[in-house]
């Protein structure tokens, strides 16, 4: 069936069972699409749009398609983040009310393979020691090429910058992950650089900040900070003088590093404080 799954150990899969590659727009699943791009022809790219993802995710994923020569399908779950947040009595998602990712990720994914068999080809790395946010259905097997092949953070670069593909845009400009703008995971850094690079999608994210209909409480994408408190000029520079303190302080205990173990080391001790990895791959 494929060099991750043989006939012989998923028999009733045979040779029916479909490739999938779900994109998050972000770097790691990226890279995996280039790496098996030869290695599995019939691989289906999919990529379930939010319709809140940034502009530098569109852009990255047309670029990808030039480079693999093939469309990526857009799947939806046939509503939008408005309307199920309307139904949800306008309680905004959070890390402990994350009804967004399998709304909006999980269920679109399952309704795109539906009952087929399916490999599902996922961009965890040889760096990374979590299984992440997966189906469980039956008729899907997750594999996960670059744990199999050793490709850690510098082997994903390499891959990026050997292609031509290069890093997502939005790394350009200091944020570290895909998905949606509003995202709850993001650091306070990456909302002072959401405000300066995009100030509309800053202005769009407040404006979710109301009372709910439910108990009329306000929640807050930023923890419990309102993104207008956030947005002062005294208190954005606080934030950015702290987090060039804390990254001093980690680049410090990263000593006797190369960069990109620096870089990927970094990366995973903030997903596993704070990440989605269907939404940030
Ligand atoms: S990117 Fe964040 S807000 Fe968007 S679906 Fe994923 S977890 Fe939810």
């Amino acid at each position: 069936m494929t060099e991750f799954v043989s006939t012989s150990d998923w028999p009733e899969a045979g040779l029916r069972a479909r490739h999938i590659l779900s994109l998050s727009g972000g770097k790691d699943s990226a890279a995996l699409a280039v790496h098996m791009r030869d290695r599995v022809p019939n691989m289906e790219y999919i990529f379930h749009d939010t319709a809140k993802e940034l502009p530098d995710t569109y852009e990255y994923l047309e670029r990808l398609e030039g480079y693999l020569g093939r469309k990526i399908t857009r799947t939806t779950f046939g509503t939008t983040f408005d309307s199920i947040l309307r139904m949800k009595g306008g309680m905004l998602p959070s890390n402990h009310r994350r009804w967004c990712t399998e709304m909006m990720k999980l269920k679109p994914f399952e309704n795109y393979i539906g009952d087929d068999f399916c490999v599902n080809y996922v961009g965890i790395r040889a760096d990374e020691d979590r299984v992440g946010y997966i189906s469980h259905k039956p008729n899907i097997r997750a594999v996960f090429p670059f744990r199999e092949d050793g490709i850690d953070y510098a082997g994903v670069q390499r891959i990026l910058e050997e292609s031509g593909l290069g890093m997502p845009p939005y790394t350009e400009w200091g944020r570290t992950r895909s998905g949606c703008f509003f995202c709850f995971y993001q650091q306070k850094i990456e909302w002072v650089r959401l405000k300066q690079r995009y100030p509309d999608l800053y202005e769009q994210a407040k404006a979710y900040e109301k009372p709910n209909s439910v108990n009329g409480n306000i929640f807050y994408w930023a923890d419990d900070e309102p993104l207008t408190e956030l947005e002062r000029p005294e208190r954005m520079a606080q934030i950015e003088d702290n987090w060039a303190k804390t990254q001093a302080r980690m680049l410090k205990r990263q000593k006797n590093k190369t960069l990109a173990e620096t870089l990927g080391g970094l990366e995973v001790i903030q997903q596993n404080q704070q990440g989605c990895l269907l939404c940030h791959r």
